[in-house]
């Protein structure tokens, strides 16, 4: 078959004993579930029981050793989204002796990462939740490189984006259906289990209504990284600076279409009217008419990406530099409540421009309610909580995912009113929006300042003068900066504020506010630019 796992290329006998004598041996990182991924020698996984399983022996270990702990509520997370109860990975643990009487085991060669996909046939959750973890959790452990085998232990089918996948690594991932295939026991010589956190951006709302995550850590920079990652492996090349000046001038807005539900029903007057106001071209896509390699060649070239909320705005990580989404919202659904994709755009260094609009029409929405309550029908509630949901003019904040109410909305049809649009457009996109010129900014932060020091005198019994002077950072005299500030911060000892101030050169007298015998604190740091801020040299006590 063709997902062997090439048992000639480790020698049998000596794996088998290896397990039997050193058992698993696991250690992994992070204090909590939420934060931990583990690297194991011989887990295995028992296909008929569908449970992993931690063989002790004499030379076997557990790091963290949790003892019942484990299991409250789990050792760690298998997919990106945070402690969800359907989605914690845990294992049985069995003596090595105990390898005599079970079948013998298969054993997996690569080195294996197992992880659990979140919504395999959601776009967004695609990207977000699973290639972009998967895509890290591998830059940061070295051994998952090109050759490494992924594991889906979700236990869905191959789902409608497995293509997208397939580009992180040469073998073919594996799905968990796929796993009794191999025998009863496969043991992976070398695993790794769960996944990064560190790039997604958005909560869902399992907890608390849908938002931004509170500490975002991923900047527009790994986003992009990731993205020519992704094009390089498709072949699609991106104009570059180096574009012509006949196809600068050939600029276009991408229209992304749904095409079964939540539709724009006007589009092509829409169409029209925005090759009116931008004097581009228009290309339209779809998830149902191109493949997903051909909307991303096409995305990369844009100008500006419209679409109504929804998974396929995702796709706007492949926009260039100065690109500007707009996401349309369908009538009674508050755009500031759904914001995946305002955050995604909104990321440092991400450098695009965002614009929501929103339905304020009822008379331009189509809506239906006789489907099946997934696709947003109600018919199925009582008629009282149906007129409610009729007559209100916004959804209230919810939790994920089945709100009735919420449904009903996000699946309606618009009639995209243009006038009201174009003024949304016009207030963010001020000229013609610049695009593919933009060259991402430095990220680079200034060094502490050096050798701070203070003076002091007193002039009279009311009157006394402070001097501050310091060094330039040690990079700066690397780096070519546009603006460089210097910020001090001083504080009468014993009080809670202080006095900030911005400043052009390396060293200042301060007279006013200062006080004759008294001690006051200084902080001085380094500004780059107007926002790159850099870290506080030690505080000064300072004695009038
Ligand atoms: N989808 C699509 N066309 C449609 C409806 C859905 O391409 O007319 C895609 C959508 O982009 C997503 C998936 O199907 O990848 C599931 O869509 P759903 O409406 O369930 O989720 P949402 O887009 O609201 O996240």
């Amino acid at each position: 078959q063709s997902q062997e796992l090439s048992q000639a290329r480790i020698d049998y006998h000596a794996a088998l004993l290896a397990l039997q004598e050193h058992g698993t041996r696991m250690v992994c990182t992070g204090k909590m579930h939420t934060d931990r991924i583990c690297r194991f020698d011989y887990l295995c996984y028992c296909t008929e029981a569908e449970e992993f399983v931690f063989f002790h022996s004499n030379s076997s270990f557990m790091l963290p050793n949790l003892g019942p702990r484990r299991f409250q509520p789990a050792l760690l997370d298998l997919s990106s989204v945070e402690d969800h109860n359907t989605q914690y990975f845990n294992f049985l643990e069995l003596p090595a002796a105990a390898l005599k009487f079970m079948p013998k085991p298969v054993f997996v060669p690569d080195v294996t990462l197992i992880l659990n996909r979140f919504n395999p046939d959601n776009l967004m959750h695609v990207f977000h939740d699973d290639l972009l973890p998967i895509f890290y959790t591998m830059r940061q452990y070295s051994d998952l490189d090109d050759e490494a085998r992924l594991v889906f232990m979700e236990g869905w089918g191959e789902g409608a984006h497995f293509d997208l996948y397939r580009l992180l690594s040469s073998k073919q991932p594996l799905l968990k259906e796929q796993l009794r295939n191999f025998g009863k026991l496969m043991c992976f010589t070398k695993s790794y289990v769960g996944l990064s956190k560190m790039t997604t951006w958005y909560q869902y709302g399992f907890v608390q209504p849908q938002g931004p995550k509170a500490n975002i850590l991923v900047s527009g920079n790994e986003i992009r990284q990731f993205a020519s990652s992704l094009m390089e492996k498709l072949n699609i090349t991106t104009r570059g600076g180096e574009e012509s000046a006949a196809e600068e001038k050939d600029e276009y807005f991408v229209v992304f279409s749904r095409s079964i539900n939540r539709l724009i029903l006007n589009e092509a007057e829409l169409i029209l009217a925005l090759v009116q106001e931008f004097q581009m071209r228009a290309v339209t896509v779809s998830l149902e008419e191109q493949n997903f390699p051909r909307i991303i060649k096409v995305i990369s070239g844009a100008s500006i990406l419209v679409s109504m909320h929804g998974a396929q705005l995702v796709s706007s990580l492949f926009l260039p530099r100065g690109a500007v989404v707009v996401e349309l919202f369908p009538y009674a659904v508050n755009p500031e409540q759904y914001t995946p994709y305002k955050t995604l755009a909104s990321l440092p260094g991400m450098d695009l421009q965002y614009v929501a609009w929103r339905n304020m029409v009822e008379e331009n929405s189509v809506a239906y309610p006789e489907r099946p309550w997934e696709q947003g029908g109600i018919a199925h509630l009582d008629k009282e909580e149906q007129d409610h949901i009729l007559a209100s003019k916004e959804v209230p904040r919810h939790l994920c995912c089945r709100n009735p109410e919420w449904l009903y909305r996000i699946y309606q049809d618009t009639i995209v009113d243009i006038p009201s649009l174009l003024e949304a457009l016009r207030a963010i996109v001020k000229t013609r929006p610049n695009l593919k010129k933009a060259k991402p900014a430095s990220t680079v932060h200034p060094g502490r300042v050096r050798e701070p020091q203070c003076q002091t005198s007193v002039q009279a019994t009311n009157e006394a003068k402070l001097t501050v002077s310091w060094q330039i950072p040690w990079n700066l005299k690397y780096l070519k900066v546009r603006e460089v500030k210097y910020e001090v911060w001083i504080q009468e000892h014993g009080e809670n504020t202080y006095m900030p101030y911005i400043l052009p050169h390396q060293n200042y007298t301060f007279s006013e506010n200062i006080k004759p015998f008294t001690t006051y604190l200084v902080w001085v740091r380094c500004i780059f630019n107007k926002n790159l801020l850099g870290p506080f040299a030690d505080v000064l006590m300072c004695r009038t």
